[in-house]
């Protein structure tokens, strides 16, 4: 359990924060809406830049270290990850980057409960506990705080770090498939880049047949660094005002849907 109070844990997490972010941490730390807190009683919080970060780091969940000290990627993987950003420390630093995760409480035993489990959880709604499945209580945790996370803060490169957050940020699955290439995300006016979890990685280092995972994470992490910037630079949805850009979605949305037969933007 984490001596410190809220306040000194988002002195101490942030470099820059808002307002509306003090808010909506002090909010997410207040939350009880699901049974998956009843494990270690620690609402996590991020860690960063909290007002107007260009890379959000979004991982899977806290570990024992991290619960303990409120602070994500701070374990062992979170080091391995970490020293791989600092080789690019113009790119990727406290007031470039907010790291988060997923779903903001530790599970029991390390265990992601994205899959098919037998443990029963319970949603809170309407001040009433229901049952729910593992899959729906990380649905619902992701809905309440990472996806209103980055609607604040408005990232302009989402970097999804494993599977699991894989699954609940862009609802795809396969990040040996997924990882490597850059992906637009209308949703959030945002580009994406996902990668291996950094666990993975330490799994896979202790693997002869796996070792090249490794040379891969660095990899990626190295192409982020080298070409974000022209990636955003030659997208002109990213350089429009957020009103003109949904204006615009709302369009393209119609034309897919075929309510708008003739489009200026299908040239
Ligand atoms: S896991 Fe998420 S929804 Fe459940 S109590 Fe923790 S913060 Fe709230």
């Amino acid at each position: 359990m984490c001596l410190m109070n809220l306040q000194e844990i988002l002195d101490r997490n942030f470099t820059g924060i808002t307002d509306s972010y003090r808010d909506f941490a002090r909010e997410k730390d207040e939350c009880r809406c699901c049974s998956i807190y009843e494990h270690y009683k620690q609402v996590g919080q991020s860690e960063g830049n909290a007002k107007d970060p260009t890379f959000m780091f979004i991982g899977e969940a806290l570990g024992q270290e991290e619960a303990e000290q409120v602070r994500p990627f701070i374990g062992r993987a979170g080091q391995r990850m970490r020293s791989e950003l600092r080789k690019y420390k113009s790119t990727f630093n406290k007031n470039t980057c907010l790291i988060s995760n997923a779903l903001s409480c530790r599970p029991l035993g390390n265990k992601f409960p994205g899959g098919v489990t037998a443990q029963v959880y319970w949603l809170k709604f309407d001040g009433k506990n229901k049952k729910s499945n593992g899959r729906s209580t990380v649905s619902y945790c992701v809905d309440r705080w990472v996806h209103r996370e980055i609607k604040l803060l408005k990232p302009k490169v989402i970097v999804i770090v494993g599977g699991q957050s894989l699954e609940f940020i862009r609802e795809e699955r396969g990040i040996t498939a997924a990882r490597g290439e850059w992906k637009f995300l209308p949703k959030y006016k945002a580009w994406s880049f996902a990668i291996f979890h950094p666990s993975y990685v330490l799994r896979c280092e202790k693997s002869t047949e796996k070792s090249y995972v490794a040379d891969l994470f660095d990899q990626d992490i190295k192409k982020i660094a080298n070409t974000w910037r022209s990636v955003i630079a030659n997208d002109p949805r990213m350089q429009m005002p957020d009103e003109e850009f949904e204006r615009v979605r709302a369009l393209e949305f119609c034309i897919d849907k075929r309510m708008v037969k003739d489009s200026p933007l299908r040239g």
